[in-house]
């Protein structure tokens, strides 16, 4: 049987002490443990990242005497840090969204389809996300036969009536010419290069079903093999299209596509595509609809936090990464040690920030393997398969063992910096920790009057390596069931897809902890009548705990108070309702 033993000073003492019958991970473990100070470390690393933050070009030093003093410089800087980014949120919230369609004779149905579409996407987002503001604009193209009707444009407005009015005028025209592919290229630098981009945010969903001319894209008939006779290349019109922030959605129609969009993903990286196969026009409509929604939430989440450069290095990571769960027999087995905090047993124990410490702290010996390659990845962490391998006695019989295997995701940050990665490892489980304790509360309500289960996976620091120098540590959960997972809002306080239990699930977390925090950016998979989520942020008062993705009082107040929407499960609840017109929304300035 695997040992389990509560952390304390005198275990630990018995643990290294008694070194001969102590494996090395676990005296090891407890040396770490022991060269630990939570509480400072934490200080000292949220006192760089905030200063990483609020002054990108200087590299202060922070001095302090004590540890009062280090805290008072660290809430100073945080504080600093949390207005800006909030400033950035409130900007990422302008949208210029441009919708780029190829208007020849097959696409009839879908400039239909995009008429009506956005009167549909404004009353959506007005419902889900009324702090995004939106203006459309729109860029057609043909081919290089068909002369003035080649390219048509209207520039960005927030006049959607006029939008809708220039989009009935818009009529698909059949190209004089005898060859399949269009002028995708200069359908897209028009777009890029002769509108008025304005806004933070930037969308450029594009829809088409023909290729861009040239032997590269295609091997239909083409009256342009050598490509386009402006010059263009998918090459230097795409890092146009990057070097202005502008994010790249495709809607896709028939397979005649395929090889431009994978000379597009060698370029830019991976971008989302939508499937809008046409057929019945109010389906084609419904399509419609959701993708532009789901890309303008996409792009807004997106656009906080990180620069273009790093989504679009990210993007080019993800073609390294491998989907495929590994051959289990080709991997070797390894040994390390699993650490968990004690579930609090009351609201006044979550609210303590001295409660997550090391006498909360278990620990357990643990045997996995994990894939070489990660199979996902955000701007934080990556993520790899694994698998927790067990092997149970049989009562009675001591020589024959019994293995039991368990489906696991090992989750790694990918930058650490200069400080312990322990301690934020450790914070990664404190933040899944607290929603836990919350969600449990939650479903001892919502059971009573038959709504949904809100569940987080159950969320361990991995410590492997025996006492070298390369210690490494990891996030460890177990792995989602195979149902498509889902982001249902963000730290920022966009909606991505709404469910009225998760956003009461948020409310219900204010209200519990009496303003005390939020748990928010709610992502996993959707079952029956339960949802297990994983990755949790959380928005608390105390700007000294939950890491970088807390944004304070003001983060609770203007990004959630100021966007909930009271739903019938809030009623249900009977939690109390939140007048957001209190709230004030507007961006202070225009600078970062
Ligand atoms: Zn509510």
């Amino acid at each position: 049987m695997s040992k389990w033993f509560c952390y304390s000073k005198n275990n630990a003492n018995t643990q290294s002490s008694n070194s001969t019958s102590t494996s090395s991970v676990s005296s090891s473990l407890a040396y770490d443990l022991d060269n630990l100070n939570i509480t400072q470390e934490r200080l000292k690393r949220y006192a760089d990242e905030a200063n990483t933050l609020s002054s990108e070009t200087s590299d202060t030093t922070l001095t302090a005497n004590t540890e009062d003093d280090l805290k008072t410089k660290t809430i100073f800087l945080r504080e600093k840090a949390i207005s800006k980014t909030l400033n950035k949120i409130k900007l990422s919230m302008k949208v210029d969204l441009c919708f780029v369609l190829d208007c020849t004779g097959s696409m009839e149905s879908h400039i239909a389809a995009a008429k009506d579409c956005i009167s549909h996407v404004l009353n959506y987002i007005i419902r889900t996300n009324s702090n995004i503001k939106l203006r459309v604009g729109f860029c057609g193209y043909r081919d290089h036969n068909d002369k003035g009707d080649r390219l048509q444009f209207l520039d960005f407005t927030d006049k959607y009536e006029q939008f809708t009015t220039y989009m009935h005028k818009v009529k698909s025209v059949s190209s004089s010419n005898n060859d399949r592919p269009e002028d995708v290229l200069g359908g897209l630098d028009a777009a890029i290069t002769q509108m008025d981009w304005q806004n933070s945010t930037r969308v450029l969903f594009h829809i088409g079903d023909c290729p861009p001319h040239g032997r590269r894209f295609t091997t239909l008939r083409d009256n342009y093999p050598d490509g386009d006779p402006n010059g263009l290349t998918a090459e230097n019109v795409l890092e146009k299209m990057q070097s202005k922030n502008i994010f790249y959605f495709f809607g896709k129609i028939t397979d005649k596509t395929d090889k431009m969009l994978e000379i597009f993903r060698g370029i830019i990286g991976e971008f989302p595509m939508f499937d809008l196969v046409g057929g019945d026009p109010i389906k084609l409509i419904e399509k419609l609809i959701k993708a532009t929604s789901s890309s303008i939430t996409y792009a807004v989440s997106s656009t906080i936090g990180s620069n273009s450069k790093e989504i679009y290095s990210l993007k080019q990571k993800k073609l390294d990464m491998n989907p495929n769960v590994p051959d289990w027999n080709t991997l070797s087995l390894q040994k390390g040690v699993v650490m968990w905090y004690f579930i609090p047993k009351t609201l006044d124990e979550l609210k303590n920030p001295t409660y997550f410490n090391k006498p909360k702290l278990f620990s357990e010996s643990f045997s996995f393997k994990i894939a070489q390659q990660p199979f996902s990845g955000g701007v934080e962490k990556c993520a790899y398969f694994a698998l927790d391998i067990k092997r149970n006695k049989i009562p009675f019989i001591p020589c024959i063992a019994k293995q039991q295997m368990k489906e696991m995701v090992i989750k790694e940050y990918i930058h650490i910096g200069k400080n312990d990665p322990f301690e934020k490892y450790l914070e990664a489980v404190e933040v899944s920790t607290v929603a836990y304790f919350l969600s449990e509360e939650f479903n001892r309500h919502a059971k009573r009057k038959n709504i949904p289960k809100v569940n987080f996976l159950n969320v361990k620091l991995l410590r492997c390596g025996t006492i070298d120098l390369r210690t490494r540590y990891y996030i460890i959960e177990p792995r989602l069931k195979d149902a498509e997972y889902k982001r249902f809002n963000a730290n920022t306080g966009v909606i991505t897809e709404l469910r009225p239990t998760l956003e009461a699930f948020v409310h219900f977390t204010y209200e519990y902890t009496e303003g005390y925090l939020v748990v928010c950016d709610l992502q996993g998979i959707e079952l029956n009548n339960e949802f297990i989520l994983t990755d949790p942020a959380i928005h608390c008062i105390d700007s000294l705990r939950f890491g970088g993705t807390n944004f304070g009082k003001d983060g609770i107040s203007e990004l959630f108070l100021a966007n909930h929407r009271c739903n019938d499960i809030c009623k249900k609840l009977k939690l109390s309702h939140i007048d957001n017109s209190a709230f004030n929304l507007v961006p202070t300035s225009d600078n970062n």
